[in-house]
């Protein structure tokens, strides 16, 4: 048997990634709807890690405009080879303050802020780059809430987060845009994502009072958007469910 031409085998990914997006864009508006919400409150961004520059192709093509990665090294040579697509950029992930300058260079929003070195250095870079303000957004941990908890991954404990958030109000080339969330797997959120989104809608509303445009509260995942956006999500993060799972190491 031939082997499958390479334009095939291209159709084939775009079948199956236009059926997955279809799975979640259906999972999205039924919560929407469960919740009484407008499906236009709640924005699709999809997580291309792992995935190669040609799926993020695809899914242009197939209307995605939001992309999320979370590793820089792998996100410039991904963003620098979809470059001309009409593709916002989004970091997720753990940030070095020294990779601060390369990330604003593709990304027009970073979800994982949490300390204030790195609000200065994306301050700082983003200053130097000039351009637009990059919405920069308070990661929460959850798991940190408490005595002792959870250090190590990113996030601040929710005590924290008013603190970092008036310092990126203050912070040149910066605008605050909100919250980020990933649902704890420990400490006394794990396992009760509906419970940790609300405690982080909460969190929004009250800094709210004081930064009105902060409305962004980006939460929810291929396992738990339906509890995202019930408790207020404007922004899931879906990799998973649209892309599959991670494909072997290259
Ligand atoms: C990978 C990742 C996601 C997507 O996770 P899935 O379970 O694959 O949907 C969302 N947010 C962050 C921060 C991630 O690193």
């Amino acid at each position: 048997m031939a082997e499958p031409s390479a334009g095939q085998e291209e159709r084939d990914r775009s079948g199956e990634l236009r059926a997955s997006l279809a799975r979640v864009e259906a999972r999205i508006a039924r919560a929407c709807e469960a919740a009484g919400r407008d499906r236009a409150e709640v924005t699709l961004i999809v997580v291309t890690k792992f995935w190669p520059a040609s799926d993020v192709r695809l899914l242009a093509d197939l209307g995605v405009r939001d992309v999320a990665e979370n590793r820089d090294q792998e996100a410039a040579a991904k963003a620098a080879d979809c470059a001309g697509l009409p593709l916002r950029w989004h970091f997720v992930g753990q940030l070095q303050t020294n990779k601060a300058r390369s990330v604003l260079e593709y990304a027009e929003f970073v979800h994982s802020v949490d300390r204030p070195r790195l609000v200065r250095a994306l301050s700082a870079a983003a200053e130097q780059r000039g351009g637009p303000e990059v919405a920069a957004l308070v990661q929460v941990a959850l798991e940190k809430e408490g005595e002792g908890g959870g250090a190590g991954r990113g996030g601040v404990a929710p005590g924290d987060v008013r603190g970092l958030a008036e310092q990126i109000v203050r912070a040149p080339g910066l605008r605050f845009a909100g919250l980020m969330t990933v649902a704890p797997l420990e400490g006394a959120y794990a396992g009760r994502p509906a419970a940790a989104f609300e405690r982080v809608a909460e969190l929004s509303r009250s800094l709210r009072v004081e930064a009105p445009a902060a409305t962004m509260v980006s939460a929810g995942m291929s396992a738990d958007l339906e509890e995202a956006i019930a408790a207020g999500a404007t922004h899931v993060r879906v990799g998973s469910a649209v892309l599959g799972v991670r494909p072997p190491l290259r």
